[in-house]
């Protein structure tokens, strides 16, 4: 990071770096409880390109006080099929509670209407505006930024870093929000049409050696249309996860006379919260921080959820006028409330599913065949796993 002094100044209470959904919804939040904001995004159109499968929780976004539109929503799911590496499948659906089914986003128009969202509750929004670097001067931090081939800078009083997975905000800022490289997961995807799924609203998920330390999955968006991708993770493997996901497409049945429209690449940081979620003057949120589900490798309604904290928090922070750590750190205790407890067992159980061979994994998934799930939820999946497998009641007896 090279500091450059720019002639031109913007002052602002609230500078939020980054509108993905996390940055968006903190904008939102921040500009509602009163406080002048800008949010601003490298890219030129918000939302593209995608790099995500596209699925979110109904109860996450009931929370989040979001109602589903179906210009975003493109697909509501009903079920879900786990499918071991011999083909045992295991159908979950029908008559069975499914507390965290949800729907299939078009995540580039879902960014886009959260950032709308924003604007309509007062944020500035700067597209096609990077963040080049930052340094703290006295109470605020003065970021130098570039848009269109003109440099600025905007002093600000409160910084929310919601820069995604490759962060750098936090870093320039000399917070600890690195992630190891055995906690990011390697996120490959192909956006297919003539997808021939056994039912076309039902989330699949492939487990094993077709993904080391993740999984398969083929989110359905339309009739024949899905995301088809994985997320390894790479120190396990020498083999790319492209390679992997070439081979996976061309040997299921489901996407083998399939074809690629969209290519998307991407980190998922899958190794809990990142150390220093505040410190004066600055905020993380979102994939930056951490806030992505160790197991699913779903970010996008916990990086809302802190989003919101932590607009919520800048915002009474600016009418206090005090924009110190302490002020801030309510930040840092809502979102280890909401997320910590769970994170730790979750990473727990995702080091235990990426310890099995092939062979167990088919000897869980022909007993799951007779098990009788109430309602489906990881935390379910857990409980019933530590059920019929010994080596699980072992490892992860006490979690749930
Ligand atoms: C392959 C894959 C599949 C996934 N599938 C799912 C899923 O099905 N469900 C789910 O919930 N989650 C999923 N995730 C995770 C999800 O995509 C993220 O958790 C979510 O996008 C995080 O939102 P965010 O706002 O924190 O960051 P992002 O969405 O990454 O947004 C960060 C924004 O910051 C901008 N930015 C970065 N640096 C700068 C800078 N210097 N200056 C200006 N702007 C900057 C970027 O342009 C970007 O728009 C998946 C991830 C991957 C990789």
């Amino acid at each position: 990071m090279h500091w450059r002094n720019s002639d031109i100044m913007i002052e602002t209470d609230v500078l939020v770096i980054g509108a993905g959904p996390s940055g968006s919804i903190a904008a939102k939040y921040a500009a509602l409880g009163g406080a002048n904001v800008i949010l601003i995004d490298k890219k030129s159109e918000i939302g593209s390109p995608k790099r995500c499968a596209e699925g979110v929780s109904k109860e996450g976004l009931k929370f989040l006080g979001i109602e589903p539109q179906p210009i975003w929503a493109v697909k509501e799911i009903e079920g879900i099929r786990l499918v071991a590496p011999d083909g045992t499948d295991v159908w979950l659906n029908d008559e069975i509670k499914l507390p965290e089914a949800g729907y299939i986003l078009e995540r580039k128009v879902f960014d886009k209407h959260m950032a709308m969202d924003a604007g309509r509750a007062g944020a500035e929004i700067k597209i096609k505006t990077l963040a080049k670097s930052l340094k703290k001067e006295g109470d605020h931090y003065i970021v130098s930024c570039e848009s269109m081939g003109k440099e600025f800078d905007i002093k600000t009083k409160i910084l929310i870093g919601a820069d995604g997975p490759e962060s750098h905000i936090g870093r320039w800022a000399g917070l600890k929000t690195g992630t190891k490289p055995k906690d990011m997961e390697s996120g490959v995807q192909f956006e297919m049409c003539n997808v021939k799924m056994k039912n076309h609203s039902v989330l699949e998920f492939y487990f094993g050696s077709v993904a080391p330390g993740g999984y398969v999955w083929i989110f359905p968006k339309g009739e024949d249309i899905a995301n088809v991708g994985l997320g390894i993770i790479q120190t396990e493997t020498d083999k790319t996860a492209y390679e992997y996901l070439v081979d996976f497409v061309e040997s299921c049945p489901a996407t083998k006379d399939a074809k690629i429209v969209e290519l998307n690449v991407g980190g998922d940081p899958v190794g809990g919260l990142v150390k220093d979620l505040s410190s004066d003057n600055i905020l993380i949120v979102g994939d930056a921080a951490g806030q992505v589900h160790p197991l699913t490798g779903g970010g996008i309604i916990n990086g809302m959820t802190c989003g919101m904290f932590a607009g919520e928090v800048a915002a009474k922070s600016i009418k206090n006028g005090d924009y110190s750590q302490k002020q801030l750190s309510e930040y840092d205790k809502r979102c280890k409330y909401l997320l910590e407890d769970k994170m730790n067992k979750y990473l727990k159980v995702r080091d235990y599913l990426a310890s099995l061979s092939d062979d167990e994994l088919n000897s869980i998934a022909a007993t799951f065949q007779d098990v009788e799930f109430e309602e489906i939820s990881a935390v379910e999946l857990v409980k019933k796993l530590v059920k019929i497998s010994p080596k699980a009641l072992l490892k992860l007896g006490k979690l749930f």
